[in-house]
């Protein structure tokens, strides 16, 4: 007997959690919490007493912020890389003082799971009763992994978050360990769309980015404080861009984690130099210089929910030398998907008519449709394909077109479904 049981992540994207229980065994992969909406969402319930072990692939929130809430009654086992305990870390600290609701648990129980941890790595292969799990770069973001379980005489590989693609700087997750499983789940986030070519997209962003800031204007790129922001800054860094190059919010710190880990990325030295090249704010009075002469501002939050990227928001819009430029994934109902579609600056207090130049670049750190049917064409035929983590309709759309395109058994569960896979 083998069943996944989608406690979260099942036709959305945000708070991913996935129960594999096998006849005397129970791993759950991922625990992760939704912060898109007003209030945080949490998963379904499981009984961590139950667990045989807990998987989590990365360190973004949707695949790490409720695990702490498994540490409130029991001690499962964790296994994680090093570094996504590092960045769980300081992301869930972070969220939880932040967060304007209430959380149901309490740093405590962060440190009781940081104490129940297990490090693995590219390449790792750990054994618990008597289910071996093989770990494998995940190319997502820095720590990010991917993972491959033999149980109930069966391999089934999650991809948690993955790419492909090679970028500044992660190496590209490795395809062909996926042919040799009998279930495949994996996340579509992207399906509905194939990204540019990666070294085109770093042309016209550089392209841009120095058409406004040569006509005196700021540039403020809101991103996520984890891997985009280092992305950005090793972009920058790489086409040799003159202008100086602020850093502010998590950004700093998640800068300083990766520098004492730079084991994890693909070019340590190229992230040295954008990291001392860069200007790490560290008060007022550098938000202020910031802005008064041409800069560019790499700052969280990505979708300009809260974080300092809203104030640099709010002070550069009204001038049309300056420019936003979005590098990650934007939700739905954020302030910045509105900007984007709408042109006007939508806060919870304040709206704001928008001069400045408003673009959007695919930076992604996710398969596109391309990349992922690159990897259905290694599949064997009988591999059954679970798809998790896409919106409702880009998830629905291409899981039909990949049953009738390979004539292969896909499932795309919603929350609460439970998958026979036996
Ligand atoms: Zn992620
Ligand atoms: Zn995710």
């Amino acid at each position: 007997m083998l069943r996944l049981k989608v406690l979260g992540g099942g036709r959305q994207v945000g708070k991913n959690a996935l129960l594999l229980e096998g006849r005397r065994t129970q791993f759950l992969l991922d625990y992760g919490v939704d912060i898109s909406g007003p209030e945080p969402e949490f998963p379904l319930h499981v009984r961590p007493r139950d667990l045989t072990g807990l998987f989590i692939t990365h360190a973004h929130l949707d695949h790490s912020g409720a695990a702490p809430l498994l540490y409130v009654s029991a001690k499962p086992r964790l296994f994680l890389s090093r570094l996504t305990l590092e960045l769980s870390d300081l992301l869930i600290s972070d969220f939880m003082k932040l967060s304007k609701y209430y959380i149901p648990y309490e740093y405590a129980q962060v440190e009781e799971m940081k104490s129940n941890s297990t490090f693995v790595k590219d390449g790792s292969e750990i054994e618990e009763n008597g289910v071996l799990t093989r770990f494998r770069n995940a190319g997502h973001i820095p720590g990010s992994l991917m993972l491959e379980i033999e149980i109930e005489s069966m391999r089934v590989l999650y991809t948690g978050d993955f790419n492909t693609v090679d970028t500044c700087l992660l190496n590209g997750a490795n395809i062909d360990p996926f042919k040799e499983n009998d279930v495949v789940i994996m996340e579509g986030t992207y399906a509905a769309f194939n990204h540019p070519n990666r070294s085109e997209v770093e042309k016209a962003f550089i392209n841009d980015l120095l058409e406004v800031l040569d006509s005196g204007g700021n540039v403020l790129v809101p991103t996520f404080a984890v891997g985009r922001a280092q992305e950005i800054l090793c972009v920058i860094a790489k086409h040799g861009v003159k202008y100086p190059v602020y850093v502010d919010g998590m950004a700093r710190r998640v800068n300083m984690i990766l520098s004492e880990n730079s084991e994890f990325l693909r070019e340590p030295e190229l992230f040295r130099n954008a990291v001392n090249k860069a200007i790490h704010v560290s008060g007022w009075r550098d938000r202020r210089r910031a802005l008064e002469s041409p800069s560019i501002i790499v700052s969280p939050a990505a979708m300009l929910k809260g974080g300092s990227s809203v104030h640099y928001a709010k002070e550069i819009v009204e001038d049309s030398r300056n420019a936003i430029f979005f590098v990650s994934y934007l939700m739905r109902e954020t302030p910045a998907r509105k900007l984007l579609e709408t042109g006007s600056l939508q806060l919870e207090t304040l709206q704001k008519k928008v001069n400045a130049r408003v673009e959007w670049y695919d930076f992604s750190s996710h398969c596109g449709r391309l990349e992922l049917m690159n990897v259905l064409e290694k599949l064997d035929s009988d591999t059954k394909i679970v798809f998790v983590h896409a919106e409702e309709e880009v998830g629905k759309e291409f899981s039909e077109y990949v049953a009738r395109t390979y004539d292969i058994k896909v499932f795309y569960p919603s929350e609460g479904e439970i998958l026979e896979l036996t």
